[in-house]
């Protein structure tokens, strides 16, 4: 009888534990309750295991009410629980971006915690019925009546327990495909929330948000506006306007490949030029300049060419601890200059 005994729930692992715990307290395995169970288990010093405990001493059963609130008040890591303290502060809501970025790393938590459980499920289970297999040979050799009953009594357990695993493994299953399509639509809304859809370049949310590690310096920063640009809108209409943006932008990004280059808003575009020194920087960006004057554009419908579209930009170096939006601030300083200038001209910081 010893392997029967190594199927109680003290010696075999925590999975087999979480579902003596749910068979116990009669509670669905859904996943909530697999996780409310997977904290007490995995955890029996902590202050939601010990809450458990006085809660249920006696032989009581948790309401799924009782579930829900514990789980909900007591933080995984929480060492002592008082229920008349008041129910945790509801956690500011962090900046869009920083949101989207802790959303997506807990579902991916959650991803990694069910595709766990559910290849510990598939080891227990395949364990449990060896042993019980082992068990019922070794109990077939011996005559009785008694044996016999035990006999049926195992199958019976062993019937019922895999018909509850089954469904939670199922249902895990389904859990864990629904946190991965949504980690990939999160994924995605992240991606997107940096991009500007018309040029496909990082926006001003991505570009404000670039790194300026010091090893990777030093860090010019650019702000390009593009001239009289209303006039094309006015001249040709909005959507001929957006395909010569589309096109700037693609001329700024193939001459400065490598650097960062963003849509900054409207006709502005701003670049991050890293590693390289300051007159590099400006020969690189005057010449990016130029080849947006000198390109052309033909309508396909009406086969009318609009030359002569320039841009004015304004080049500055970080100083240290500048942040890239003061270097914007003071690229936009320059880049006034450059219109007042008479446009089509660059003026780089200088001293
Ligand atoms: P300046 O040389 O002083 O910069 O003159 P400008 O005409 O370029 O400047 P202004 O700020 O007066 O006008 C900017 C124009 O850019 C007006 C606006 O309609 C146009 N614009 C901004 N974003 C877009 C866009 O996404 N698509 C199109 N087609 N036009 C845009
Ligand atoms: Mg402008
Ligand atoms: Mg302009």
């Amino acid at each position: 009888m010893e392997r029967i005994g190594s199927v109680t729930p003290a010696g075999n692992g925590l999975v087999r534990a979480i579902l003596t715990f749910l068979e116990d307290q009669r509670l669905e395995p859904t996943p909530v309750n697999y996780t409310f169970a997977y904290r007490v288990m995995s955890d029996p010093a902590g202050a939601l295991a010990r809450e458990v405990a006085r809660r249920t001493d006696g032989g009581f059963r948790l309401s799924s009410g009782e579930v829900e609130m514990l789980g909900n008040a007591i933080e995984p890591g929480t060492r002592s629980f008082n229920p008349a303290d008041p129910a945790p502060a509801p956690v500011e809501p962090a900046p869009a971006d920083s949101a989207d970025a802790e959303r997506a790393a807990e579902t991916q938590r959650q991803v990694a915690g069910f595709e766990s459980m559910v290849s510990a499920i598939h080891n227990e289970t395949r364990d449990f019925g060896r042993d019980l297999a082992a068990s019922a040979d070794a109990l077939s050799a011996v005559p009785g009546t008694d044996v016999v009953s035990a006999i049926a009594e195992l199958a019976r357990i062993t019937a019922s327990m895999r018909a509850r695993v089954d469904i939670a493994e199922t249902r895990l299953a389904q859990a864990t495909r629904e946190a991965s399509a949504l980690r990939q639509e999160l994924a995605v809304a992240h991606e997107d929330a940096r991009r500007d859809p018309l040029t496909e370049l990082p926006n001003r949310r991505a570009f404000e948000s670039a790194s300026t590690d010091r090893d990777d310096g030093p860090f010019h920063v650019a702000l390009c506006d593009v001239d009289h640009f209303k006039s094309v809108n006015d001249q040709y209409g909005h959507p001929v306007g957006d395909r010569v943006l589309k096109a700037i932008a693609a001329t700024l990004d193939r001459e400065c490949a490598g650097h960062l280059v963003a849509r900054y808003g409207g006709e502005e575009f701003a670049l991050l030029i890293g590693g390289v020194d300051r007159a590099t920087a400006f020969d690189m960006l005057e010449r990016a300049r130029r080849a947006v004057g000198a390109r052309r554009y033909r309508l396909r419908e009406t086969d009318t060419v609009i030359e002569g579209v320039t841009m004015s930009a304004g080049l500055v170096t970080l100083r240290p601890g500048e942040t890239i939006v003061d270097g914007v601030g003071r690229a936009d300083q320059l880049l006034y200059a450059a219109k007042r200038g008479g446009r089509d001209q660059m003026v780089g910081e200088t001293g």
